[in-house]
């Protein structure tokens, strides 16, 4: 049987109508329209696009967006003022700080200051630790969002061996902590990882999260295993080989299509969130 194709763009689509059908019954009962706004430091052309898809999306759902674009040679200082400046005006409703940004900034500091409440990108340290003890928390829009897109698809979580390829604690960390929370088994993999070949081999569940085209062959992945590949590089590559697996897996995120698409769609359900959390 082929394998299930995880369409995270099928999935945000719909979650956008979902989305817009509330905002709009929010508005027309009185109520402010939610507003993302969007700080993008510096002229790197991926992340204007990126910052520039959330902002589409915005507007597609009725959502309002502020965006803020600051030069390569702001200090620390400075995004930091900007961040405080969002987290006091209460026509912001949630705060994206677009990664990375320029080597001088110091970007933990800079995460940590979004207010918690506004944090709808999932990137303060208190939000992580939060997620991770499961408490409520606006988790990391990326594994937030591939947590949902697996619920969607009704793929088994609990008791499965999810083996995690990357680290990062914005990607490869909070997965690992969702999964676990989710009742898998987690290996979480990075570049000091010994043998990843037969660690992947285990897997039930693989994540590719590690910027890397293709790192992770498709030769290693077991048959029927489930394929989530985070990763996304020029001519539609992910982070994950996939000659062959359609035949021989479960389950696996396109590139692109998958996982991208519900990023976006999670920020934006958190930060509508982060308003009706405010009324209640
Ligand atoms: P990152 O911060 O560069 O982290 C990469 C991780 O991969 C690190 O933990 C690193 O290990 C690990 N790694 C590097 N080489 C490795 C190797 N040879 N073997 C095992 N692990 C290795 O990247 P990121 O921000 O997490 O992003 C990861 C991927 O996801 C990228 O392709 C990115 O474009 C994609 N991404 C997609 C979205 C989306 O919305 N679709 C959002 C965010 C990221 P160490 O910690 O040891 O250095």
């Amino acid at each position: 049987m082929p394998a299930l194709v995880l369409d995270g763009k099928v999935l945000a689509k719909s979650r956008e109508q979902q989305l817009k059908t509330v905002i709009d019954q929010l508005v027309s009962e009185g109520g402010r329209k939610p507003a993302l706004a969007t700080i993008l430091v510096g002229d790197d052309p991926s992340s204007a696009t990126y910052v520039q898809m959330k902002i589409n999306a915005c507007g597609r759902v009725g959502m309002g967006s502020q965006s803020i674009a600051m030069p390569a040679s702001t200090s620390t200082e400075e995004l930091l003022a900007e961040i405080h400046r969002l987290n006091n005006d209460p026509k912001v409703n949630g705060i994206l700080l677009q990664h990375p940004v320029p080597d001088q900034i110091d970007e933990r500091a800079c995460f940590d200051a979004i207010a918690l409440e506004k944090d709808v990108d999932g990137v303060t340290t208190q939000g992580f630790g939060r997620m991770a003890m499961g408490e409520h928390a606006f988790g990391s829009a990326t594994p937030a969002g591939i947590m949902t897109l697996l619920k969607h698809y009704d793929i088994v979580i609990e008791g499965k061996h999810a083996v995690v390829v990357g680290r990062s604690p914005i990607l490869g960390k909070p997965m690992a902590a969702m999964l676990l929370n989710a009742n898998a088994t987690v290996t979480l993999c990075h570049s000091r990882t010994i043998d990843l070949a037969t660690l992947v081999r285990q897997a039930d569940i693989v994540v590719g999260a590690v910027g890397q085209p293709e790192l992770i062959k498709a030769e290693w992945i077991k048959d029927g295993a489930v394929v989530i590949d985070a990763g996304y590089h020029e001519g539609g590559i992910g982070d994950i080989e996939k000659t062959g697996l359609e035949s021989r897996v479960s389950a696996l995120t396109p590139v692109p299509g998958g996982v991208g698409p519900m990023t976006i769609n999670t920020l934006i359900s958190q930060t509508l969130e982060s308003v009706q959390r405010n009324l209640m």
